[in-house]
């Protein structure tokens, strides 16, 4: 095996892209693939998409970093697009990804802990099967012991068995600063909160004084079909993370926190150089004019249910995890061979937990390319069908 001057830490498909327009994607040698994974749930737009384009290439030529020891208008624009895209009254920290959005609120519940609790507040609580990235702090949280295992120690958080109404109460006490979860574990399984779990938690956390933290990152703008998932349970949570999708595909991380907590942050606490580029937020700006404008939702409820049907139908008797365009089937053959035959289809999907093949299309896939899709996935999983009812 060559040696790569790379570290190993990824398991790299053998595929080399180097283009793509809308849901498709070719590679150096001309395949063109159906793009079903979105490099993660990031690529919301699609590739190559004409207002993201536009919006990148004339902040490219504006300028490009500033840092945080100046203004930056276009971090005002995007935060008050924000706060108003979560209808509660917020405030914004952006960051550069996910796992960065996680530290900020995390670092936010310690404040709120020590500043308005007295440091009465020591533990934090999340979800088993829950990831939040892999930065020490963020990985703390981690629902996986083998991802946490090999970098122990790390701070103590307590699990939460998922969806568990009764072990909420059991273990979200006074001594709690924050409970941390994904209303749709992306990579736990692609498993959805049950309903009225997240109302639950809010009530608990409000009598124990703790701070709700959903974690958004893959589920916001858009990727469920609302624009953020908490939207659809009718529960307000204290603080939002968001980044895969924000800026569909530059780099991004953004911490949406009510005011009450948001301005325990004052100079000197926290801060990132990146953090907010004038690119990051003309991207996630071009992102959000598509998003928000006029049916692009309606446009993701429908391809959803075209999709959750389909796959139904394809995987007939078996659940079809998670919400929009999020979704995961569980198979029985291992995924990573399910992915591979996938790929010979010219389909491009994803891993997950349990052994769990997660779909996730940029939001702008068209009815006839989630046709395409179910079909490039079906010569994938068949004839000789690694999915045997179990
Ligand atoms: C991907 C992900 C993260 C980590 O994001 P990075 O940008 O990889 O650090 C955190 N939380 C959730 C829910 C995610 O899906």
């Amino acid at each position: 095996m060559p040696t790569s001057a790379l570290m190993a830490n990824y398991a790299r498909n053998p595929v080399r892209f180097v283009r793509g327009e809308g849901v498709w994607i070719e590679d150096d040698e001309g395949r063109r693939y159906l793009d079903a994974f979105s490099g993660v749930a990031v690529s919301a737009l699609g590739h190559a998409h004409p207002a993201l384009v536009r919006a990148v290439t004339e902040q490219v030529q504006q300028v490009l970093h500033v840092s945080n020891h100046y203004e930056v208008p276009l971090q005002e624009e995007l935060a008050v697009r924000l706060r108003t895209a979560v209808g509660f009254d917020s405030r914004v920290l952006l960051c550069n990804s996910g796992a960065e959005a996680i530290e900020g609120a995390v670092k936010l519940a310690r404040l709120h802990g020590n500043v308005r609790h007295g440091g009465r507040k020591p533990r934090l609580v999340a979800l088993q099967g829950g990831f939040h990235g892999r930065t020490l702090g963020a990985l703390a949280l981690a629902g996986n012991a083998d991802y946490r295992a090999p970098f122990a120690p790390l701070a103590p958080v307590d699990l939460l068995p998922f969806g568990d109404a009764e072990a909420v109460e059991r273990v979200v006490g006074h001594d709690v600063a924050a409970v941390v979860l994904e209303i749709v574990q992306g990579e736990g399984g692609v498993r959805s909160c049950p309903k009225g779990y997240l109302q639950h938690l809010r009530e608990v956390c409000d009598e124990a004084g703790a701070l709700l933290v959903v974690d958004e990152v893959q589920t916001g703008v858009g990727r469920t079909g609302a624009m953020f998932a908490f939207q659809e349970e009718g529960v307000m949570p204290d603080v939002v993370t968001l980044a895969k999708g924000l800026a569909g595909g530059v780099p991004i991380g953004a911490v949406v926190a009510t005011p009450e907590v948001a301005d325990l942050l004052v100079p000197g606490l926290h801060g990132t150089t990146f953090g907010g580029s004038p690119l990051a937020c003309a991207a996630a700006l071009a992102v959000l004019d598509v998003v928000e404008g006029p049916g692009f939702l309606d446009h993701v409820g429908a391809v959803s249910a075209v999709l959750e049907d389909g796959l139904r139908e394809l995987f007939s008797g078996r659940e079809v995890h998670g919400r929009g365009l999020l979704r995961g089937v569980r198979v029985d053959a291992p995924v990573s061979a399910v992915i591979d035959r996938a790929r010979q289809a010219g389909l491009v999907v994803g891993p997950s937990a349990q052994n769990t093949l997660r779909i996730a299309p940029p939001l702008v896939i068209s009815a006839d390319e989630v046709a395409e899709l179910l079909e490039r996935l079906a010569r994938a999983v068949g004839p000789v069908s690694p999915l045997a009812p179990a």
